[in-house]
Formats: C-alpha cells, structure tokens, sequence
C-alpha cells in the first residue's frame, strides 16, 4: 500500500529485541513505517529509548517518562533526570505515564503522584503526554481535569467504552489504537466504538512487542512495528473513509501532535 504510517507506541528497548532492532526497523521502514514514537517506561529506559532514537534521527523520535507499573520509583531526582532527558530535541512527549490499577505494580498513591507530576512536566515543557489507563477510569479522569492539559495528550491503547472514550475527547485527547482491536473476542466491544471517533484524533500503534494482532502469525508471538497496517486495515474496514483520506489523516494527526513538520 502507498502512504506513509506513523508507529506512535513501540517498546523496542524490550529484551526480545536486544538482538535485532535495527533489523526490525529497516522491516518497517520498508513496509512504509515512515515514523516510529519509542515509549519510555523508565528512567533507564528513557535514556536508551534516546539513544536509539539518535541512531535513527531521520525516522524516530521517543518520550520519556515513568510507566505506572514503576512509580513507585518516581521521586524528585526521577523528575530533574526526566527533566534533563527531555532537553533533547528528539524527545517529542512525556510518558507513558498514567494508572494501572489493573496490575498495581506500584502503589496508587504513588501512581498518582507520579502521573500529577508528569502532567505538570508536560505541560511545563509544552510537550504532549503518552498516556496509560487500565481499569483506573474515575482516578484518571480526576488527574487529568485538575491539572487542566493545555498539552496535548493520548490515550494510548484505547480499549475502553462509549462513555469513557467520551470522557476522553471533551478533555481534547487523542486516541491510539493497538492491535488489541484485531482480537475477534477481546476487541469485539472496541469494534462497535471505532467510528464514534472523529478522524482528527485517530492515531494508530503497535505497542510492539506486545500485544500481536491476532490474525498473525509469527514463530515467537513477537509483536512489531511492520504489522502495523494490520491494525489500520482492520479500523478502515469499521468506518466510512476511503482508504487513502483515512491513512492520510491518521499520519498527519501523528505528525500535529507530536510537533513535527517532515
Ligand atoms: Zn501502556
């Protein structure tokens, strides 16, 4: 297919990468895979995102920030070395940041301070947020209405209803959808909330390694950012845009939120 694809979620600093990532890259590269967010779940990790990231100036770009899963370790060191990371002009958001109430890794009221304060960092460095929710809906929204976001932010593997999705664009968030969409039992719900979601804040996303669209298959279940048509092919099949406008807008949303003009 013609046309440019925008990976805003991949987590190639994943071990099961450790060997290959540069050969996972030229893959996508070669599939059209023009532009690719790493996501940063870590302090460690945020720095090689960046490094990484460098290596390929022409085609990534990455956050930084603490995942929920770790805020446990967000302190105010953590913030003056995000802080300090995201001086770099290839790192174009912060996060992923967020709730996770479904695992609680961390505590919750470590969760929310460390999201509070990403928040703040964010829109200090008008940078716009990478975000996470799992089953955290009523506390995030709480976070993210008392902070008032005048940067821009995304929902990042939306897999959430009608009324959250709602919630969601009146605060002017972007939606990501993974491949959690190609899924034919768990995506079913998240089938019926696709159109609902105005075309101007649709973006799309692998979250490589994970989540691997169902209809694949690969000999390690390793997700990547090559399969990411997968996942627009099986949104364009749900809404009413031609193909071309669709893939078109969904980059050019990727592009406006992350600050990049070519
Ligand atoms: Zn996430």
């Amino acid at each position: 297919m013609q046309g440019n694809f925008f990976d805003i979620g991949v987590n190639l600093t994943h071990e099961s990468f450790n060997l290959d990532y540069k050969e996972v890259l030229e893959k996508a590269f070669s599939n059209n895979i023009k532009r690719i967010c790493l996501t940063g779940t870590s302090i460690l990790d945020s720095k090689r995102c960046l490094e990484i990231a460098e290596e390929f100036k022409k085609n990534l770009i990455t956050s930084v920030g603490i995942h929920p899963h770790y805020a446990d370790s967000y302190d105010e060191l953590a913030k003056l070395k995000i802080l300090e990371l995201a001086e770099s002009p290839i790192v174009k958001a912060i996060g992923e940041t967020g709730l996770d109430f479904n695992r609680n890794l961390s505590l919750k009221e470590n969760q929310i301070i460390s999201f509070v304060n990403h928040i703040q960092i964010a829109n200090n460095l008008d940078l716009p947020l990478f975000l996470h929710q799992r089953d955290a809906h009523q506390d995030f929204m709480h976070c993210i209405t008392k902070e008032i976001i005048p940067s821009k932010g995304v929902v990042h593997c939306f897999t959430g209803s009608i009324s959250e999705l709602y919630d969601y664009l009146d605060q002017g968030l972007y939606i990501g959808i993974t491949g959690w969409l190609c899924d034919p039992k768990r995506g079913k719900d998240l089938e019926k909330t696709i159109p609902k979601i105005p075309i101007e804040r649709l973006m799309i996303e692998t979250d490589s390694p994970y989540l691997l669209p169902k209809n694949i298959k690969t000999k390690n279940r390793r997700n990547e950012p090559y399969f990411l048509p997968e996942i627009f092919n099986k949104i364009y099949d749900l809404r009413s845009e031609s193909k071309e406008v669709l893939q078109y807008q969904i980059y050019e949303n990727s592009m406006n939120f992350f600050n990049l003009n070519e």
